[in-house]
């Protein structure tokens, strides 16, 4: 049986109470919606919707995918709802927020790897909300250009696609996936105009070197943006925390990503690629 790790101090949250946190649950419940906020139990859900913020999650919340470090459910999923669009785009006009982050799960059954559903949300936001801007975290498109391209048409101001490990830990704990493929995900949205962005989870075993290695592939495909944060297990079944970095290593990341040539890291603990996401609009 695996002994969980206790949470070292600079791991404290926020508890998820007051009345900006109330509201966001009622316009999230109100409108059917889901959030990674919830299926991905992330801890500043105090700290986030207590500011009245929140990342809506689209395509349902059941994910083909079985990354084994992620909490959002997986297996054969059966929403797809093309009045989505519609809620979220009303939901963040309710919530009035000046920069909205979207993402979504994997729908690699969807011929267009949802890539219709996810132009129409960007769209009908703008429509209710032309000041708000937009960042979408969009999943891997499996090499299909195609949908990458209709995913991020939009006019969203950021496209996120998280790394989420260094090479080494594709194979071990993001099985559907290909770091050469993700790499090259984020060379042609930047190649195609788009602010990029990726985010990549610290603490399953990671060697230094591998993330500085991650840190020049990045730099080399032309990724703007680079967030790093603590891996925190979900539950008994997925991977271990085999390290709780310390903010010193963090913020030496940070100088290092820098100095490697990207042009802005938000490194800390806490920190997710949703995470004081309204900073990186204008990098
Ligand atoms: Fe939601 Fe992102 Fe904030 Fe976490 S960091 S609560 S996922 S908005
Ligand atoms: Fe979670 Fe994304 Fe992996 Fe799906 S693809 S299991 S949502 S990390």
């Amino acid at each position: 049986m695996i002994e969980r790790k206790k949470r070292p101090d600079w791991l404290r949250v926020k508890l998820p109470i007051g009345e900006n946190y109330r509201k966001v649950r009622e316009i999230v419940d109100n409108n059917k919606l889901h959030t990674i906020c919830q299926s991905g139990n992330c801890p500043n859900m105090g700290e986030c919707w207590g500011e009245g913020t929140a990342t809506f999650m689209i395509l349902g919340n059941v994910c083909t995918r079985s990354c084994n470090f992620c909490a959002v459910a997986t297996g054969r999923p059966n929403e797809y709802d093309t009045q989505e669009p519609e809620r979220v785009a009303k939901a963040i006009a309710t919530m009035g927020v000046k920069h909205a982050v979207i993402t979504s799960v994997n729908r690699d059954e969807l011929k267009d790897k949802g890539a219709e559903i996810w132009y129409q949300t960007v769209v009908e936001t703008k429509k209710l909300s032309p000041k708000t801007t937009i960042e979408t975290l969009i999943p891997d498109t499996k090499a299909d250009w195609d949908a990458l391209y209709r995913m991020i048409s939009a006019g969203q101001e950021v496209v996120s696609h998280n790394m989420e490990t260094v090479k080494s830990f594709y194979r071990k704990v993001r099985p559907q996936a290909k770091y050469e493929r993700s790499l090259e995900q984020i060379r042609r949205t930047k190649e195609y105009g788009k602010r990029t962005k990726t985010g990549i989870m610290l603490g399953f075993g990671e060697k230094k070197e591998e993330v500085f290695e991650a840190m020049d592939d990045l730099a080399s495909v032309g990724c703007d943006i680079l967030t790093l944060g603590q891996y925190l297990q979900p539950t008994k079944m997925h991977h271990e925390v085999i390290e709780f970095i310390h903010p010193d290593l963090f913020e030496e990341y940070r100088v290092e990503g820098l100095k490697r040539g990207i042009k802005y890291v938000e490194s800390g603990p806490l920190v997710r690629s949703s995470y004081h996401s309204e900073r990186h609009v204008n990098v």
